[in-house]
């Protein structure tokens, strides 16, 4: 059985256990406001190599390191821009990650071997504790297999991550529930790289417009970003996104149905679920439903693709990932 410690605060005995085991080179689950990470000492090189590894995570797809502070985040930069400034002082701690060129201090398997940096300071008590017990950044991506649904549960750390996670903090589940955003701050003009709590209009609001890379609103995009692959964040059971009050008149497998504001008329036997139309909350409970959805066995699950508009932008890029084929 993998080791598990709940932990009540940042004063929690466990976090200088934790951190023990993070500074000796090994692999320590966290929770942060968005999922669950999987933290290592991010200037260790073999310590991320075991992130790599436990996931089963690509070569090519590079790791956010988690900071507790502006300052901490300077030494891992090779620019810190006035934009960086304002963005953190305006949403760190937060679910906002920067990418900026990398200083020589970052090693190159964080970076996937290129020029740059993703940065983060999150925004959760035992996170920033955690960070500050270590005294080094820590890489962090989310708890779970390559591939599959995110963690914002302690329980889904350890169901898809198993031994191969030394320990796992529990502090209940996640409140955002879903990643952070990506600003991509090395090109011309800033650019949102992944879609997540942090509106692209919030960004704005701060800095003028924004691009959203291609990738994060539609198919088809897949290597114009590092590790932004197509198919990610996937249950076991198929998911397929219909329309809006589509419904579903016959079934025979085992299905489940996830309706946005109103359930539509469905067959005996369908497994109706019904979601409130409000993207913040559907962000917070999905990866926990499709969870438990599959736990639950069922083979298919018919989602309703939310509404259009830049709130549910980051719910229908992760269930446009979700959705989409494994490759061939
Ligand atoms: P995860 O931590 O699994 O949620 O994934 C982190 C994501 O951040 C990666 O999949 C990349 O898409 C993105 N990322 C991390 N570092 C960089 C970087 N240096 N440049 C661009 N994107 C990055
Ligand atoms: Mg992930």
């Amino acid at each position: 059985m993998t080791r598990l410690l709940v932990v009540r605060g940042p004063d929690d005995p466990a976090i200088g256990e934790a951190a023990a085991i993070l500074a000796a080179g090994a692999l320590v689950a966290f929770p942060t406001e968005t999922v669950y990470g999987l933290g290592a000492d991010g200037l260790n090189p073999e310590a991320v190599a075991r992130i790599y590894a436990a996931k089963g995570r690509p070569a090519t797809n590079p790791l956010i390191l988690h900071v507790a502070s502006v300052a901490s985040a300077k030494a891992l930069v090779a620019q810190w821009p006035v934009e960086a400034q304002l963005l953190a002082e305006r949403f760190w701690p937060g679910p906002l990650t920067l990418v900026l060129p990398a200083s020589a201090a970052v090693p190159a398997i964080v970076r996937a071997g290129g020029p740059s940096v993703a940065l983060r300071c999150p925004a959760h008590p035992v996170a920033l504790a955690l960070i500050r017990a270590v005294g080094q950044p820590l890489a962090a991506p989310s708890a779970n297999r390559s591939q599959h649904l995110s963690p914002t549960r302690a329980e889904h750390v350890a169901s898809s991550l198993g031994e191969a996670v030394d320990l796992i903090l529990d502090a209940g589940p996640t409140a955002a529930g879903l990643e952070s955003t990506i600003l991509d701050l090395t090109g011309d003009r800033p650019r949102i790289l992944r879609p997540g709590p942090i509106a692209p209009a919030e960004i704005a609001a701060i800095m003028g417009p924004v691009d959203l890379w291609k990738g994060a609103v539609m198919a088809g995009e897949t290597q114009a970003a590092p590790g932004m692959a197509e198919r990610h964040y996937a249950p076991r059971a198929r998911l397929v996104l219909v329309a809006p009050g589509t419904g579903l008149s016959s079934a025979s497998d085992r299905v489940a149905y996830v309706a946005i504001g109103a359930l539509p008329p469905l067959a005996a036997g369908v497994h109706g679920v019904l979601l409130p139309m409000d993207a913040e909350e559907v962000g917070s409970r999905l990866y926990a439903l499709l969870h438990e959805l599959d736990d639950a066995g069922f083979d298919r699950i018919l989602m309703e693709w939310p509404p259009q508009g830049e709130a549910w932008l980051a719910v229908r890029d992760r269930l446009r990932r979700a959705s989409a084929k494994e490759p061939a």
